[in-house]
């Protein structure tokens, strides 16, 4: 089936980075969110990522000012209801995305798929709440989504061939690639990353090491572009948290336990760079450890 217009839930930094690709791909995007602020602040964000994009020639301003030209806004999620596939990118809570689902159900089209942008919850369960568990799947983009070069797309137990297919061409015409991931609890990426920010936060806790020792270690003795605790900051420690809670829960293996202080800095609302303050600090000119 030949998708045209995308729905997108959700325009935090996961929608908004998915409503920026899919314009500049080609597709009509209608962008939902509950806030007015979330999406005015969606907007500006997607402005300056293309501009940046415009003044690295990677794109013309003609292609700018025509991806722009495609995104509408709105806060009526029945809006997306003539949309040819929709993506879920609100909050990491079930309760949350199964009330959108529900929400927006009695709208849809019959041909439209359904996806969530979800880093861990069962394709699965969500897909058996809606009235078309086979045009249902995972679509997750990886964080910044114009950067990032893979989506995972995960089939849940009844998706059919077809709904997948006219996932994997979208990812295609996105200039992407995708992973195919089998549906458990946070699929390939998250179910080997998390673990391992969550050992850094416990690493951390016990006092092995400062937050600047741990990110400069894992950057400079294991190579990796970024720190685990500027990583985590960059991802947001409340979904962090989130998947760590969905593979203790899913998997039932006390090796997945969030670490408390991770905890801690959530209940606290230090939720990493969108709260301005995580490991650590962002509202100087410079990030500043906090531990
Ligand atoms: P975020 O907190 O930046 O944005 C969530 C947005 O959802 C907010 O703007 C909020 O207002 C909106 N929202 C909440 N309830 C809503 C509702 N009922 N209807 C419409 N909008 C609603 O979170 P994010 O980092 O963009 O994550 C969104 C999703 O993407 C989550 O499922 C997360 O697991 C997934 N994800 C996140 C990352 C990451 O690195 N942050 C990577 C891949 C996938």
């Amino acid at each position: 089936m030949d998708i045209e217009t995308v729905g997108i839930v959700g325009a935090g930094q996961m929608g908004n980075g998915i409503a920026h690709v899919m314009s500049l791909a080609g597709y009509d995007v209608m962008l939902n969110d509950i806030s007015g602020e979330a999406l005015a602040a969606a907007m500006a964000t997607i402005d300056r990522n293309l501009e940046r994009q415009v003044s690295r020639d990677k794109i013309s301003a003609e292609d700018k000012s025509a991806a722009l030209a495609r995104i509408q806004t709105t806060q009526t999620l029945p809006d997306l209801g003539q949309t040819d596939l929709v993506i879920e990118a609100a909050t990491e809570r079930e309760t949350v995305k199964q009330a959108i689902f529900e929400d927006l159900v009695p709208h849809l089209q019959p041909h439209t798929i359904l996806t969530s942008n979800t880093s861990s919850i069962s394709i699965t369960r969500l897909a058996s709440r809606t009235d078309r568990p086979e045009k249902f799947m995972g679509f997750h983009f990886m964080n910044p989504v114009p950067v990032m070069q893979l989506v995972e797309l995960i089939r849940g137990i009844a998706t059919d061939t077809e709904t997948f297919e006219a996932c994997a061409t979208v990812v295609e015409k996105l200039g992407k690639t995708a992973a195919t991931a089998e549906d458990f609890p946070a699929f390939i990426v998250n179910r080997i990353l998390m673990p391992m920010i969550n050992e850094a936060v416990y690493t951390l806790y016990e006092g092995v090491g400062s937050v600047k020792s741990i990110d400069s270690s894992m950057r400079l003795g294991a190579n990796h572009p970024m720190g685990p605790l500027e990583l985590a900051d960059f991802i947001g420690l409340d979904t962090c948290l989130a998947i760590m809670n969905v593979l203790h829960d899913g998997l039932a293996d006390t090796k997945y336990r969030p670490c408390p202080l991770l905890t801690k800095y959530v209940e606290a609302g230090w939720l990493g760079r969108k709260t301005q303050r995580g490991f650590y600090d962002y509202r100087g000119e410079t990030p500043v450890p906090t531990r």
